[in-house]
Parts: structure tokens; sequence; C-alpha cells
């Protein structure tokens, strides 16, 4: 054979017994059958039969069953990130004519998403207030097909009551989705609790390193697996090895990370609480945040994300120059990483609040707390 064509079929092959304590990051398209009885185009790839690359590489499954396995789901699908999760729920579980429920407090492409493309679908979202418990039965009609709940809210915190809302969507036959990026999947256990779908943002805690876009859903039983998983293949969701492989190694020390993270944040927050300039601080962990009880009750920790309230007679743009003095705390999205954040919402509007340019949020990161509150008090003072 020509060299050309050799190096395309070569014969040399290392042997894969090279038992490494991490996942190889296995690349392909193509999987290859060995004779045409053993061809199978089928997204579960049962029993380790792969048949295409799209329905998950041995990395990409690694990882889906490691989050399946800490947060005790029956399987965890693992998708190209937090809001990919958040759109494949809505489309495995909603058609046209139904209808779903998602809490004012939800991650905002959340409710954007809801608002505009499933409008369009012919699915009617109605916003909730994440502090309704069990009222959310007065909400829920008879084409009601799901219910999204995220504890503690986006930005403002609120802490829902899982409980509550879960006994409300059973006795009605309800689907109920929970978005549990904050507690990382570990801090609040989803499925005890009786949720149907748990998603994760594992840009966040699983990351850990703000380097990569991933997203989890972890479902409690095979109807729900077969259902999301159909329609995953379908919209031909797919992730890369490398970010499954980097989220692997997230997960190595996210114990870690997240006792640290607790302890550090808890440290700040409670400094900022005593601060003049400050007039709440919603932390899950401080009487000031909204369903703090719940909180105690439910939870074994806290994270590394909470919001600061200033205070109505301090103007907004000094609240700006307060954001803009910050050094250790660089502005920008998401949270999670290793590095502190800060992000000021210069519009935030609730039917029973204002609090635009006054909510800020923070990120702890795995800086020395001493330091970030020399930066916070530096400032806030200048
Ligand atoms: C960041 C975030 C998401 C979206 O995650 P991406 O991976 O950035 O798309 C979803 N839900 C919550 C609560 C988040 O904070």
């Amino acid at each position: 054979m020509h060299w050309r064509t050799r190096i395309l079929h070569a014969q040399a092959a290392q042997s894969n017994d090279f038992h490494a304590l991490a996942t190889p990051v296995y690349r392909g398209s193509t999987v290859a059958f060995e004779r045409v009885a053993d061809i199978a185009d089928d997204w579960r790839q049962k029993d380790g039969a792969y048949s295409y690359g799209l329905y998950g590489s041995p990395t990409v499954l690694e990882l889906g069953a490691r989050i399946a396995e800490m947060e005790g789901a029956y399987h965890s699908f693992i998708v190209p990130s937090g809001q990919a999760a958040i759109s494949l729920v809505y489309l495995a579980l909603c058609k046209a004519g139904d209808h779903g429920l998602v809490p004012i407090s939800a991650y905002g492409p959340n409710r954007a998403l809801a608002a505009d493309l499933l409008k369009g679908f012919g699915v009617e979202v109605d916003l909730y207030d994440p502090g309704i418990g069990a009222g959310i039965a007065n909400l829920i009609r008879p084409n009601t097909r799901l219910i999204w709940t995220e504890s503690p809210g986006s930005a403002t915190m609120e802490v829902q009551d899982i409980p509550a809302i879960v006994a409300a969507a059973k006795a009605r036959d309800v689907l109920m989705a929970l978005d549990n990026t904050y507690a990382a999947g570990v801090l609040f256990d989803a499925f005890a609790h009786g949720v149907d779908i748990s998603i994760q943002a594992l840009t966040k805690y699983v990351g850990g390193h703000s380097d990569l876009l991933l997203g989890s859903i972890s479902v409690a039983n095979s109807a729900l697996y077969e259902r999301i998983g159909t329609v995953r293949s379908q919209l031909g969701l797919s992730v890369s090895p490398d970010e499954a492989s980097l989220a692997l190694r997230g997960l190595q020390t996210l114990g870690m990370r997240l006792e640290r993270l607790e302890r550090s944040t808890l440290e700040i927050a409670t400094w900022l609480s005593t601060r003049p300039e400050i007039a709440a601080v919603f932390h899950p962990a401080l009487p000031s945040c909204p369903g703090h009880e719940l909180w105690k009750r439910d939870f074994t920790g806290s994270a590394s994300v909470f919001s600061i309230l200033f205070s109505d007679d301090i103007p907004t743009e000094q609240v700006t120059s307060f954001v803009d003095a910050l050094r250790l705390f660089q502005k920008g999205w998401s949270w999670g990483g290793t590095t502190a954040l800060a992000m000021v919402y210069p519009e935030f509007k609730r039917s029973d609040a204002d609090y635009s340019g006054r909510l800020v949020r923070l990120n702890v990161g795995l800086e020395e707390p001493t330091d970030l509150i020399a930066d916070l008090e530096r400032a806030l003072t200048t």
C-alpha cells in the first residue's frame, strides 16, 4: 500500500492497559463496528455498545455517571451549558397548548426563553413568587406540565419551600424541575426531596475554574430518561470530551473548594452586614435572606454567591463607583470559579421592590478573605 493509505490504516497501536487515575479524553464522531450484525443507532448506547459520538463518548458518559452518583439520580445527561439544560427540559416536556410555571427569581435566560421562543411554540409560562410555597397549588391548571424551581433564586437569593411545591405538583401529576446550580448538586439533595429533574450549570462549581461551559440534567426515573434522551438526540446537543475532561478534573477538588468558599463567603457576608451603607445581605445562611429558615431546614451548607443591597439613601452613582473601585473582585458574569466577582444590576424591578442600581451580586473566590474584605472596605470608602 502507498504510505498515504498506510497512514490511514496503520497497524501500529498502543495497548489500552494504561491505568491512569484520570479518564482519557475520547474524541470521536464515527465509532467503528466489528460486523454488520453489530451496527446500532441508539442514543441509549446500552451496555457500552457505542453507536455514534453525538450520543456521548466514554469521557462525557463518565462525567454524567459521576454527577448521577453524586446527586443520587437515575441518570444524568451532559449538555453544552446550563442554559442548554434548561431549554432541553422545556422542549422535552412541553408542547403547544401546555402551561408551565417559573419563579420570578429564576435565572434570567430561563424566563427569557419562556417569554419568547416557548411562547412562539404555543407554550404559556407564568411567573410566580418564589415564596409561594404550598400556594403554588392555586396556579396549577389542567394543562400545567412543568413547574420550575430555583433555590436560592438568582441575584435575590430567595430560598424556596421545595417540599411544599413538590407535594402540590405530585398531587396534580405535574413534573417539577429544580435548577440546583447554587447547591452544586450536593448542598441540597434534590431527589431525596422528591424533585423529578435537577439541572446544574456545571460551568459554575463543578468546572470551578471559569474555563468551561457545561450543564447537566439529572432525572429521577426511566420515563424521564427516555423523554429527555430522545429529544436531546433529536436536537443534536453534543459535548466535547475536552470540556468533560476538565469537569472531571474539577470534580476532584469540588469538596475542598466548596468547604473553603463557604467559610470565606460567610466571613465576608457577615462583615458586610455590619456596614452602614448596606441595607440587606441576601445570603441564605443569614437571617436577612428571604427563606433563611427553609435553608436551615433543607440545605447542608451554603456556597460562594450572594448579594448586597445598598441602602436607598446612597445614590446609584456611588454604588457604580464602589463596583468600579474594586480591584480583587473582577466585574463579570457567571460565578463559582476561583476568583472573586462583582456584578451590579442597573435595572432590577419586582412587583414589590425596585432594586435598580442598588443590588450588587458578589462571588467569593479562593483569595484570602482578609484581602477581599480590605478590597471591599477600600471601595466602600473611596
Ligand atoms: C449560570 C447559570 C445558568 C446557566 O449556565 P451556563 O452554563 O452559563 O449556560 C443556569 N442557572 C443558574 C442558576 C445559573 O447561575
